[in-house]
């Protein structure tokens, strides 16, 4: 008997992930048998449980908030870009080895620049949010050449690190003098306006939090995503749409598309994607 490839997501919450069901239908697609678990961990037992999903013959995880930094430590080598970015979300098994890598920026620009038509070059970018989603993103869209990125952040100095190093890297890497990383508080907003604004932040997750953002932040934008996937409207996304921001989106796209290419590492199998993005809201 053919034995099933044993992945899982692990993360805290993870109720709400739908990752089994995209990694079942790509499966599906691939003609593979898979068994995919979804798993709350803490950080008291985040390693010990990394440790014996790998021991016990599991394949690949995918990892959600809050472990994006912390599972870093657990792989025996990372990638080039997920040595960038310093976070990863995907962690598997390869001939042995414990490889991360980071498929968050890569699913993010293939879901806005080909599945939702919008070019982010020379545009000016708003992020909010400085964890390990914001760094999984970043480098993907410094690659987009956009005129400007800004982080804001509740805590201003994890923004202002995040920046700091973003910074020396997009002037490694880009051909554009005016692709700058800078940080800012929330509060010192109001002053600029921004094409693009994403909501990398985590409050979405709970109803009972609020981003306390002013609406004028909306004020010259075209595109406003907010990471975090839901069918209903979040808070941000209905900010983004009183201020008549004409494309409003949240992260399902991303989350299918960062899904399809942590499949293809685990399994060597690219699969389609149109379908699954087609029936957000169902
Ligand atoms: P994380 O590492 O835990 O970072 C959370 C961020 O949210 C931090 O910057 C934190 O600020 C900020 N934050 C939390 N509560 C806040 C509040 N009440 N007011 C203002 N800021 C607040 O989480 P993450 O992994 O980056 O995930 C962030 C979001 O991205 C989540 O919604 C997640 O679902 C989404 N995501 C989606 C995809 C996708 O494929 N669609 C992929 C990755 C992530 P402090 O630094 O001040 O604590």
């Amino acid at each position: 008997m053919v034995k099933k490839i044993k992945l899982a997501v692990i993360g805290s919450p993870i109720s709400h992930s739908r990752s089994p069901e995209i990694h079942q239908d790509f499966a599906y697609q691939a003609g593979i048998d898979i068994e995919f678990s979804k798993v709350e961990l803490s950080k008291s037992n985040l390693d010990d449980w990394v440790h014996s999903f790998f021991l016990d013959g599991g394949k690949g995880l995918s990892i959600t908030l809050p472990f994006k930094e912390d599972c870093l430590s657990l792989a025996d080598e990372i990638s080039d870009r997920a040595e960038i970015t310093k976070a990863i979300n995907v962690l598997f098994n390869n001939k042995g080895k414990i490889l991360g890598d980071c498929t968050d920026g890569v699913g993010l620009v293939k879901d806005l620049t080909v599945n939702k038509k919008q070019s982010i070059k020379e545009k000016s970018i708003l992020v909010l949010g400085a964890g390990g989603a914001s760094r999984g993103i970043l480098p993907s869209l410094l690659k987009e050449q956009p005129k400007s990125i800004v982080i804001a952040n509740r805590t201003v100095e994890k923004a202002e690190r995040i920046a700091k190093e973003f910074s020396s890297k997009a002037s490694q890497t880009s051909k554009s003098s005016n692709l700058i990383a800078s940080s800012l508080s929330f509060e010192a907003l109001k002053d600029f306006e921004f094409d693009v604004v994403i909501n990398a932040t985590s409050v979405s997750t709970n109803p009972s939090q609020n981003l306390n953002l002013d609406e004028s932040v909306f004020r010259n934008t075209s595109l406003a995503l907010d990471l975090y996937y839901s069918q209903a409207f979040t808070p941000f996304m209905d900010l983004a749409d009183r201020a008549k921001v004409p494309n409003v989106i949240d992260g399902w796209g991303m989350l299918v598309e960062q899904a399809a290419e942590s499949f293809f590492l685990w399994t060597g199998f690219k699969p389609d994607t149109s379908e699954l993005i087609a029936k957000h809201g169902e």
